[in-house]
């Protein structure tokens, strides 16, 4: 009889995982169970008035680098070519990203020309940045927080402002306790390799080959910087749900997994309330944390590891404003912390993706809401209630955005533990996780955004790499 694999979590690394066991020329029997009623994890998309979209979770995804490649290769493979929304190179929404600093919008400069210009609230132009960057040397340390290296490199302004809003945007997160090495590791090999994070960039660090289909050509050339899908992001794990039913995966929903243990002959017993299966491989696309209450007592080292993984929760605010104008045109705006505790960016919805804005078009913003306010609210006991999470999303599209009048639809969602904070020293937990597998050989493999990138491209990939480790082969296109 062939193997069996069972894949924890529904989110899309789970989803990835499943399709890519599913594409083997020898494909084994593929369990996919997830503990709620929908496929998608983070990924979910709702329909408004007159069938705009709201996202809740994710709304944009990049098409750069090999992986970005990979996601649009899947997209294809699903027949999703058609519905894809891209934002092209010289849209408003690809070029004008905002700063939100000292009660005013500034738009981030781009090309050389912006780099030797004054920026407000940069003192200089940030040319002055870069050619500190030049000449400082390679730092020693195995890793650093995001403001140490962005500070020792870049100068404190560019620390302080621009990758403290970065951090805020990317992870929800404080740049002052995020690890550069695994939050932005193309910045760390860029110096590592090139001394100098330009000159890295520059000269690039990809070596791995790209893959081609007519949809990454077509956003090659018309140098697309994000894109989603006409009927909202959610249609992608949707469609992998669709395929993997179709090559005769059993996906399992409102099952959630209550304990592994191990049997005799290394197999694992997965307990589902009242039932139970037998795995020869566990694939977990389940949150670190998540994992590391289920494992049994011959795993408590690395359940141990997987528990310090933590996540920070972000609420999530939806507005729509009927006749309603935004003051610029961009993708949207960050605010660091010392600007705003509570406020970590506003989405422009409605620029980049007007197709998403239904027939009765309305004004789309998305706030989000979180980093240390949030954290102490949370930690207070404190109830947290919706009004309270509507009031100051409305608050900051008044006071940032001058929009004053009454939202004509609104959307509140908490998302508790929603992103994972790659704190300092992530890489070594890694590392200790990984050994510990290899010497206990469990049959087990990690996948998921706990671990290394929390982009959907990357989760997309955690899932791809489990299932060739689990395969122990290359995979069919
Ligand atoms: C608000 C927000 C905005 C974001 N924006 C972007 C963006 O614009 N672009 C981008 O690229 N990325 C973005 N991200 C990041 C990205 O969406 C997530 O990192 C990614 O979706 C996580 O996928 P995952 O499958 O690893 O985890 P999850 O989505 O968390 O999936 C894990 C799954 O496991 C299930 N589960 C948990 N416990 C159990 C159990 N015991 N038994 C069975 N199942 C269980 C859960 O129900 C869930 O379905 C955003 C994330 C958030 C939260």
């Amino acid at each position: 009889m062939g193997r069996t694999v069972v894949v924890l979590g529904g989110g899309i690394s789970g989803l990835a995982a499943s399709y890519y066991l599913s594409r083997a020329s020898c494909p084994p029997k593929v369990v996919l169970v997830e503990g709620s009623k929908r496929l998608g994890g983070w990924i979910r998309s709702i329909r408004g008035p007159g069938g705009a979209i709201f996202e809740l979770g994710p709304r944009g995804i990049r098409p750069a680098g090999v992986l970005g490649a990979q996601t649009l290769l899947l997209v294809s493979e699903l027949g999703l070519d058609s519905e894809v929304l891209p934002v092209r190179g010289d849209h408003p929404a690809a070029r004008n990203r905002f700063l939100y600093v000292g009660g005013a919008l500034h738009l981030l400069p781009t090309g050389l020309r912006g780099l030797l210009r004054p920026s407000p609230p940069f003192s200089k132009p940030l040319f002055w940045a870069g050619l500190r960057d030049l000449t400082k040397p390679r730092g020693k340390e195995p890793d650093e927080t995001v403001h140490s290296f962005a500070q020792r490199r870049l100068g404190p302004e560019v620390a302080s402002l621009a990758m403290d809003s970065l951090c805020r945007g990317v992870f929800a997160g404080n740049s002052r306790e995020l690890s550069v090495r695994s939050c932005f590791p193309s910045l760390f090999q860029a110096e590592q390799s090139h001394r100098s994070v330009i000159l890295g960039l520059l000269l690039g660090t990809e070596r791995r080959p790209q893959p081609d289909s007519a949809l990454i050509r077509r956003a090659r050339a018309e140098r697309w910087t994000q894109w989603s899908l006409r009927g909202g992001l959610e249609m992608l794990p949707q469609a992998l749900d669709s395929h993997l039913t179709g090559r005769g995966v059993h996906v399992l929903r409102g099952q959630p997994v209550c304990g592994l243990s191990l049997q005799a002959e290394g197999h694992w017993k997965v307990s589902l309330g009242d039932s139970s299966l037998e795995a020869d491989h566990i694939i977990s696309a389940l949150p670190a944390s998540e994992l590391s209450k289920l494992l049994p007592a011959e795993a408590a080292p690395l359940a141990h590891i997987l528990s310090t993984i933590t996540a920070v929760s972000v609420a999530v605010v939806n507005l729509q404003y009927r006749g309603a104008h935004l003051p610029v045109q961009g993708f949207g705006h960050l605010v660091p912390s010392s600007e705003d505790p509570v406020v970590l960016g506003i989405v422009y919805d409605s620029i980049a993706f007007p197709e998403q804005d239904g027939s009765s078009p309305g004004l789309r913003v998305t706030v989000m809401l979180g980093g240390s306010w949030l954290h102490t609210l949370e930690a207070s006991g404190c109830a947290l209630s919706q009004e309270l999470f509507l009031q100051q999303a409305q608050d900051a599209v008044a006071t940032q955005l001058g929009l004053k009048e009454q939202p004509s639809h609104c959307l509140v969602h908490l998302h508790k533990n929603c992103i994972p904070q790659y704190t300092l020293g992530h890489w070594q937990k890694m590392e200790s996780a990984v050994q510990f597998l290899a010497a206990q050989r469990l049959p087990l493999t990690l996948a998921g955004a706990s671990y290394n990138g929390v982009a959907v491209n990357d989760c997309i990939e955690s899932g791809r790499q489990a299932a060739v480790s689990v395969l122990g082969t290359g995979l069919n296109s």
